[in-house]
């Protein structure tokens, strides 16, 4: 699939900035993106983006210094400044793209604020599907965050096409803090996302057996709401990576696994999308409540198999509420067979009922304490002049 990306924030343009590296590295050229922010030196510690699909925004309001935490002031700087936006996007050409990709830290300021802005005018403006890719902070971030990316998420569900979630405090190890955590979080991330958004497009080693087109993904993600996706690899092993790999931790089990045929195949294929679907989410929910799923499977050409990706497409029909199962596999130049799971329009995720549970807490404590800031001087002393 052919995507544009909009990196909005700081985590949105950092996280662009490694699809882009990840795209020039597999010289695929499947991938185009910019990056908007109102802090300039986010846009500086960039290292992919180019310099001129680096666009600043709010710069009479904040002056290149970022609107903080405040996502209202996030919002109303992309809303004034969308033609500006528009503009950039359009330079960089979008006649040949398949999607939209908006991503952003939903619990800051410039991309929670902006990316629903954002989503509601490409939707207005291009025929392609506009999708969100949204981080969400973890608790110990604190309460703001919590609020910020509750209403960020609650408008966004309704101007994206599908809005792909991210769990942060999902993904960080017991005793680290989130923002330690970042580098590993963003290349898991780009991983799991980049094997789906790479679908479809023809690489060096030419199409898979069942190939699976961005018609495919546009159709799993059309029921809206909140996606999810699941992710295993398995490492395939050559002759002579046997012999490398020997005194390594998995050369016994690497030799279990080697030079499989048929049924192996299969199995390997199935339990490697099991493994995708009941490990870590990038949204941990609970997946029997999805609409729709997508299973892709990409490989060596050698390893993938027609039978396996059929069945591991019935085992997920199986197992979550809808009944639309898409999949296919494509060739990949790869020492790993990777599994990707997209488990589309979730009914049930308990964080984000969490979230919004945190939020409305937060709602009621900033009324109430603007009730008492406005009734503590009342009647207290007399003003200067009024
Ligand atoms: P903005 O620049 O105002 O849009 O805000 P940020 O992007 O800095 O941060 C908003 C949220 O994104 C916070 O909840 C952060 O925890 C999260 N965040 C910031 N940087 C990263 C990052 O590199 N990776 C991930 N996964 N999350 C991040």
């Amino acid at each position: 699939m052919r995507v544009f990306f909009i990196g909005f924030g700081q985590a949105g343009g950092k996280i662009v900035d490694m699809f882009l590296a990840q795209d020039r590295k597999l010289q695929q050229g499947s991938f185009r993106g910019i990056a908007v922010n109102t802090a300039r030196t986010d846009l500086m510690g960039l290292k992919h983006i180019d310099m001129k699909d680096r666009l600043l925004i709010g710069q009479t309001v904040v002056k290149g210094h970022g609107v903080g935490t405040d996502n209202v002031t996030g919002a109303k700087i992309a809303a004034d400044e969308i033609d500006t936006i528009i503009n950039a996007i359009d330079t960089r050409g979008t006649h040949d793209i398949d999607a939209f990709v908006v991503v952003a830290g939903l619990g800051g300021g410039t991309g929670s604020g902006g990316t629903p802005v954002l989503c509601r005018h490409l939707k207005r403006i291009y025929r392609e599907p506009v999708y969100a890719l949204g981080m969400i902070p973890a608790p110990e971030e604190g309460r703001l965050y919590s609020y910020n990316a509750a209403r960020s998420l609650a408008t966004l569900v309704n101007e994206a096409d599908n809005t792909f979630i991210f769990d942060n405090s999902a993904w960080k190890n017991e005793g680290e803090s989130v923002k330690s955590a970042y580098e590993r979080l963003n290349e898991e991330l780009v991983r799991r996302f980049g094997v789906l958004f790479r679908a479809g497009e023809v690489g060096k080693l030419g199409v898979g057996e069942m190939v699976v087109d961005s018609s495919e993904i546009i159709n799993t993600l059309r029921g809206g709401g909140i996606s999810t996706i699941g992710y295993a690899i398995s490492d395939v092993i050559t002759k002579s990576k046997q012999k490398k790999s020997f005194f390594s931790g998995f050369a016994k089990k690497d030799k279990a696994e080697s030079a499989l045929t048929g049924e192996d195949k299969s199995a390997k294929i199935i339990g490697l999308v099991r493994r995708a679907m009941l490990g870590r989410l990038t949204l941990p929910c609970d997946y029997t409540t999805a609409e729709r799923a997508l299973v892709l499977v990409a490989g060596p050409p050698d390893e993938m198999d027609r039978k396996g990706v059929e069945k591991s497409k019935s085992w997920v029909e199986e197992n979550i509420a809808g009944v639309e199962v898409r999949g296919g596999d494509y060739p990949l130049e790869s020492n790993f067979i990777a599994a990707v799971v997209v488990l589309a329009t979730i009914g049930n995720a308990p964080r984000i009922t969490e979230l919004l549970e945190v939020a409305k807490e937060t709602k009621q404590d900033v009324i109430r304490s603007k009730d008492r800031q406005s009734t503590m001087f009342e009647d207290a002393i007399d003003p200067l002049f009024e």
